[in-house]
């Protein structure tokens, strides 16, 4: 607060009905032998007792001095007081982090965890999080070993490619690459490429930190070859190309393809580095959906390295992936900076139980999550949608108004980026109960429920609400929703 303001508000004279709310607000000390006695207490650890009331009593005197109208002598009692430390010691005990029904259609959700792991992957990952494992251990020669050979074999197994790395994230792998490779020399990108991802992932800032130096060619919507060719200069030290995982460029466009940059590389002999942002093992179009760039191909292509995510489309853990050429990781692998991007031995358990879900294609398209989910037929989300609708409308009687919609589900994770994969969303209206009043108490929900308001509806697309998840919907409307 400036100087000004709290002069202001020092200023303001404090009522009698003000000076008499917090004569009756119970002090801390006193409301702390009150509520030693209530038994919600029991087990709870005392600082958060203590820090709980003093909360409550802060924020009570704070209203009472800001004037809300709320305030009365009802507020500062003995028993709302209590009641409301009992909230608040409550939602301190109560983990942050925890699960949510994801209603949004958006299958790779950033902000609500990007990508469910299968059955199979989190039953070895609770084994190695409760037990010792041969995390660094190689059991066969009784010594030291290397804590990412379980999942390197396998990468290289699945892409094809001659040597594999793996770091935290993806951010991290571009970081990384980028720094070995390209430190102090050119990067030449295309104009087209300079993309933002979300959460703050810039292509030029990530260059920057790198110590690489951007070396922008071609225009917004069209990059030849020449652009490319023209740039190279005894400073270059790197080809990169981008995948525009969040948007298209469509109209009067050209790119170059990544064969034509490997080989401009090869003739001038300088490395080239894709960026495939989502990056997945599966060819979309064999399931029927548009084509999405396979590490495969990159692989094929002859990059030198390729980088993507392991919980995007791969519907893996958070990690990053790098592949390519052994020479060149061998390099990557050196760099100091990967030891600070390495990953722990939770997301190593992950991701190799979900690597080898790849190896049948078709199991793998089944088991994940993630690609269950974008490749849900379109019946099959008929019914779901038709089923919730007539159970709900059961619970909500005349008061509830339920439209199917014909709506969109969205890949999410910057993958596939214009496809709106067909739906149908059940949307409700509540008489008495504005769409934004029942999107917050959906939110707020135990476990909270997250969809969207379109067409004055509160919409949930069952997409990417999983089969055991109607119930817990359900019971929030019965519960909470219908008796609002
Ligand atoms: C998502 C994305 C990244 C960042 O990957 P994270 O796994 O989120 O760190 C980088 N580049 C592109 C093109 C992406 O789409």
């Amino acid at each position: 607060m400036t100087k000004a303001k709290l002069q202001k508000k020092k200023l303001v004279p404090i009522s009698p009905d003000q000076q008499a709310l917090l004569r009756a607000l119970p002090a801390v000390d006193s409301l702390m032998a009150l509520v030693a006695k209530e038994t919600f207490i029991e087990s709870i650890p005392h600082t958060v007792v203590v820090n709980s009331i003093r909360k409550v009593v802060g924020h009570r005197r704070q209203q009472i001095l800001d004037n809300d109208p709320a305030m009365n002598e009802d507020s500062v009692s003995d028993a709302r007081m209590i009641e409301v430390v009992k909230n608040v010691v409550h939602q301190a005990m109560t983990p942050n982090l925890k699960r949510t029904i994801n209603a949004t259609g958006i299958v790779v959700h950033t902000n609500l965890g990007r990508s469910l792991l299968a059955p199979e992957v989190i039953d070895n990952l609770v084994t190695i999080a409760g037990r010792y494992s041969n995390l660094e251990y190689d059991l066969a020669a009784g010594r030291r070993g290397s804590r990412y050979s379980s999942v390197e074999e396998l990468i290289c197994e699945i892409s094809g490619a001659e040597a594999a790395l793996v770091v935290n994230n993806n951010a991290g792998a571009v970081l990384l690459s980028l720094e070995t490779l390209a430190r102090d020399r050119e990067v030449i990108v295309s104009r087209g490429e300079l993309v933002e991802i979300g959460g703050s992932f810039r292509v030029p800032d990530v260059m920057a930190k790198s110590g690489g130096i951007l070396k922008e060619v071609g225009t917004t919507n069209r990059t030849h070859l020449r652009d490319y060719e023209n740039a190279i200069g005894p400073n270059t030290g790197l080809l990169l190309k981008v995948h525009t995982s969040n948007y298209n460029v469509v109209g009067f466009t050209a790119e170059v393809s990544l064969r034509e940059l490997v080989d401009l590389g090869a003739a001038h002999q300088l490395p080239v580095m894709e960026d495939l942002g989502s990056g997945t093992f599966i060819d979309f179009s064999r399931f029927g959906l548009l084509k999405e760039p396979t590490v495969q191909e990159s692989v094929t292509a002859g990059a030198d390295v390729v980088a993507f995510s392991g919980d995007k489309l791969l519907g893996g853990p958070q990690a990053g992936i790098i592949v390519g050429k052994k020479r060149v990781i061998d390099a990557i692998k050196k760099n100091p900076i990967t030891r600070a991007l390495r990953i722990d031995k939770l997301t190593l358990a992950a991701l190799e139980g979900t690597l080898r879900l790849y190896r049948d294609e078709e199991k793998a398209a089944r088991t994940i999550p993630t690609l269950r989910m974008i490749m849900l037929p379109l019946p099959e989300i008929q019914d779901r949608a038709q089923g919730f609708a007539d159970r709900l409308k059961r619970i909500g009687g005349p008061r509830m108004h339920i439209r199917l919609l014909e709506s969109a589900s969205k890949t999410g994770g910057g993958a596939l980026p214009l496809i709106d994969l067909p739906s149908l969303c059940v949307g409700i209206q509540i008489d008495g109960l504005s769409p934004n009043t029942v999107e917050k108490m959906m939110r707020n929900n135990n476990p909270p429920i997250i969809g969207r308001i379109e067409d004055d509806l509160f919409v949930m697309d069952p997409r990417t609400i999983q089969e055991d998840e109607y119930a817990t919907i359900e019971i929030a409307f019965e519960n909470r929703i219908m008796k609002a």
